[in-house]
């Protein structure tokens, strides 16, 4: 068995530039560990579909990919367009309306009955991530008459943005739970949430999750500046965090992204949260087969920030060449994850940790997690192993992105599949606990030929041998 030559994750968008059988096969051989499905496009069916053909053909090619179902929250959208994309030009009347109709240069359809009640005159309305700018004329009735002052092609579903104005939207839409449901039926238990502004946010899908005897891995996804503000108590309850750059490049000052994402990356580490960096990532390669140095810069530079996966969205999904997208992804993070020491990727995470041992933010766990780091780096160590019940282990251990692979063993299939998402980690399902759980492991691991005669290996070990979870000690071993 070969692991990646990148620990860094990849999560696709799947869409209809790569929903076909031979491109989903390409896509996982070149390294995506995600698909996501973004339920704001497509019809059920065809989310069904996916579903089963990637779920199909990763286990023909016996690769693991996990599936991401990303609801669309009470996010504002363009409705159908009658001819795409839809090429709206400077100084051009527009008139946005709620009405179900095709759209055409006068009248646009949009998701969101509130509009009038929500803009006024003067009110600035942004679509697709901002790069259309329209100016509101006059509100009458149901309808809200605009000007166009940034023109440009328009596409069907792109999002629709207000960012100072009030919304009368729940952050959680009745459509998004019943695509929980949906999700469920189909064995997808990961979903990332649009546009939530808070804990409770994320605390409802759970809950109703919950009641139908289920549990979910919630992904919140930032794009809010309410969002960001409340961040530690998202943190709280999220499994995961998704910098969400295109909306929030627009909720927010443009030029604050960056110290925005570096943050919530540091915040997500701090706690072994994963953190996906998303949106226009290689963008240019949508049309083109090579991406711009800016884009490549971005992709290393979020890498070394810590992200633990990176995104692609209509690169992916509408783009042209889906598949050389994600081979120079893979490629831009095997370079970067090389030369993370070169570059002296120096943050203080670890300084972090050993500076607050004792102290009551630092648990058992972080200080196992801590030594397996240190002694991994002082031994030259050729894989960590971590038996794992929750994946709490794996994934504080991956925070500190070692330059070893992280193999992480567990009965339990949720959690397996949402190690995906975690830098550097490779997850194996087991079936049953073992007794030697020493023996057990190595013998795995030399017969996948993941280690060699004379390799060392570290693996964690919990209160009970031969249990997963609960990792208090390490034990420093060579393959014989
Ligand atoms: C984003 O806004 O960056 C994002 C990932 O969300 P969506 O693709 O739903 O617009």
């Amino acid at each position: 068995m070969q692991l990646a030559r990148h620990k860094t994750k990849i999560v696709c968008t799947i869409g209809p530039a790569s929903r076909a059988e031979s491109v989903i096969k390409k896509l996982i051989k070149s390294g995506m560990n995600v698909a996501r499905l973004n339920f704001s496009h497509g019809t059920p069916e065809e989310h069904r579909e996916d579903i089963r053909r990637i779920h199909s053909i990763a286990a023909r090619l016996n690769r693991f990919v996990s599936i991401l179902i990303d609801l669309p929250g009470p996010k504002i959208r363009v409705g159908k367009l009658q001819d795409e994309p839809l090429v709206l030009k400077k100084g051009d009347n527009v008139i946005l309306t709620a009405e179900d109709i095709l759209g055409t240069a006068s009248r646009i359809p949009i998701n969101y009955t509130g509009l009038p009640q929500s803009v006024s005159k003067g009110s600035l309305i942004y679509l697709n991530d901002g790069f259309l700018q329209l100016r509101v004329e006059e509100v009458s009735g149901d309808e809200v008459r605009c000007k166009v002052i940034i023109g440009g092609p328009l596409l069907s579903q792109k999002g629709l943005n207000l960012p100072r104005s009030k919304l009368f939207m729940d952050a959680v839409t009745g459509k998004d739970l019943d695509f929980v449901d949906f999700g469920l039926e189909e064995g997808v238990d990961i979903f990332s949430i649009s546009f939530i502004e808070r804990a409770s946010d994320i605390l409802k899908v759970k809950e109703f999750a919950r009641k139908r005897g289920k549990s979910v891995y919630i992904v919140a996804k930032i794009e809010r500046a309410e969002a960001a503000r409340n961040i530690d108590e998202i943190l709280d309850v999220a499994d995961a965090i998704m910098i969400a750059r295109g909306d929030l490049g627009v909720q927010i000052r443009i030029e604050d992204v960056p110290a925005i994402q570096k943050k919530l990356i540091r915040k997500a580490n701090l706690l072994g949260r994963p953190v996906i960096t998303a949106t226009q990532m290689l963008e240019s390669m949508t049309e083109n087969i090579r991406p711009s140095r800016a884009e490549v810069t971005d992709v290393a530079n979020a890498i070394l920030d810590g992200t633990d996966a990176v995104m692609l969205s209509e690169e992916t999904a509408i783009g042209k060449y889906p598949v050389e997208t994600v081979k120079m992804m893979a490629r831009i993070a095997m370079s970067i994850e090389r030369q993370r020491s070169a570059v002296k990727w120096s943050w203080d995470l670890e300084e972090y940790f050993r500076d607050g041992v004792g102290q009551k933010n630092v648990s058992a766990e972080d200080v196992v997690s801590l030594n397996v780091i240190e002694a991994a780096r002082a031994l030259n160590v050729r894989l960590i192993v971590t038996p794992t019940h929750t994946g709490s282990t794996p994934r504080r251990i991956s925070r500190f992105k070692p330059d070893c692979w992280i193999l992480s063993f567990s009965n339990h299939e949720p959690t397996y599949r949402f190690l995906a998402f975690s830098y550097g980690v490779y997850p194996f399902l087991v079936k049953n606990t073992v007794d030697d759980w020493h023996d057990a492991i190595m013998k795995h691991i030399k017969g996948l030929r993941l280690a060699k005669k004379g390799d060392r290996v570290i693996l964690t070990e919990g209160r009970s041998p031969g249990q997963f979870g609960d990792a208090d000690s390490l034990r420093i071993t060579t393959v014989s």
